[in-house]
């Protein structure tokens, strides 16, 4: 493919020599799991998006659990989750052992919003996990609102959005806490899996350091069942390196999405909206495809070299393991979504000449 949906290897090609000096020292210091590399990139996480704590862990799923977890919220409890969007920010809910409830989300944002999430609240709601979804921001002034009144938890799933800010708040950083994952299609990736829990209380973070350690502080006395769930330092070594990079490849994100609009993609497609005061990181470039033949328009721009996608065209409410979460609920904007979004080619790599690729392409299949 010529033009590949994600793109981030040429973003961190330049800095390839750096991460392997990293990665050499953190070999001849033989500290490969937590420890001083670990410790150095939670703060410089935290400080990045400026927040009190940031707790490394395996991956961004284990971080949802976790945080849930963290927050007691288990068995006998419901979660407000989205259906739109990947299937972890579920999986993790019932890994926490309480039931995923799903809501519908705005039909130009495809996110959840206060009214959609009231829709689906009952006395046994304990949280709400808006998912920043392809790095727009969910509107998070009225969700808190909300949740204050509800006397209900919010943990943002953060995995598409590192770096996107909401009215000058990092994305993360305005829930009871914040989950992250640097699997490698991430904006912040790193070499394999891994994750974060961000929080600025002090007794969440506390708990996600203790669950994240099979429920121990000293690995000799055990007082919760938890997870192996650490990050390892290789990983940290890799994420320090990116970290000062993260601000200009979101910019050069916007920028790409700008270029599409510039370009004219909505005479073809319509593009998500970005929410208000949100500055969005463009973890991916989604629009909606009002053709009958969405299914034939990525198999031709294929044909033309430029690899798009429908993504969550199962949403997660029609997913197989769902099913004891799923009965009799009707999500028509979600089902509307997976029918008819597009996900075009989107990257801090992505030029001007690739982008107007895309567009002829589109064009020439209209
Ligand atoms: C990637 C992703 C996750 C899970 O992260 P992993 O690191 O792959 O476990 C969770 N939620 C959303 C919305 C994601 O995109």
């Amino acid at each position: 493919m010529d033009i590949s949906l994600f793109n981030n290897r040429a973003a961190y090609e330049p800095l390839v020599k750096e991460i392997n000096e990293r990665v050499g020292r953190v070999i001849e210091s033989g500290r490969f799991v937590l420890g001083p590399e670990v410790e150095a990139f939670e703060r410089e996480f935290a400080g990045y998006l400026g927040v009190k704590h940031a707790v490394g862990v395996a991956n961004g799923t284990d971080a949802i659990t976790i945080a849930l977890m963290a927050m007691d919220v288990g068995p006998g409890d419901e979660v407000v989750v989205p259906s739109y969007t990947f299937f972890a920010t579920a999986e993790a809910v019932c890994h926490a052992g309480a039931k995923p409830v799903f809501c519908d989300v705005d039909p130009d944002t495809y996110l959840v919003t206060a009214e959609s999430v009231s829709q689906v609240l009952s006395d046994r709601t304990r949280a709400v996990i808006p998912v920043h979804l392809f790095g727009n921001v969910a509107p998070m002034g009225e969700l808190l609102e909300l949740a204050e009144s509800e006397d209900i938890a919010v943990v943002e799933d953060t995995a598409q959005a590192t770096g996107s800010s909401i009215d000058k708040s990092s994305a993360g950083t305005l829930g009871d806490a914040g989950t992250f994952s640097f699997f490698p299609s991430k904006n912040l990736p790193c070499f394999g899996d891994g994750g974060a829990v961000v929080t600025n209380s002090d007794v969440v973070a506390e708990s996600v350091r203790v669950l994240r350690l099979r429920g121990s502080h000293d690995k000799r006395n055990f007082f919760k069942i938890g997870f192996n769930s650490r990050l390892d330092a290789i990983q940290a070594a890799v994420l320090r390196v990116l970290i000062p990079e993260l601000d200009g490849w979101n910019d050069l994100r916007r920028q790409a999405a700008k270029t599409y609009l510039d370009l004219g993609i909505e005479q073809y497609l319509v593009p998500q909206q970005v929410t208000d005061g949100t500055e969005a990181a463009f973890n991916l470039f989604v629009t909606k495809c009002d053709r009958p033949d969405r299914d034939a328009l990525i198999e031709g721009m294929r044909d033309a070299g430029v690899e798009t996608r429908s993504l969550y065209a199962k949403p997660v409410h029609r997913q197989q393991a769902m099913q004891q979460h799923s009965e009799n609920i009707e999500l028509p904007v979600t089902d509307h979504l997976a029918e008819k979004n597009l996900a075009l080619p989107m990257g801090p790599g992505l030029d001007r000449g690739s982008i107007e690729r895309v567009i002829d392409a589109v064009a020439h299949l209209d």
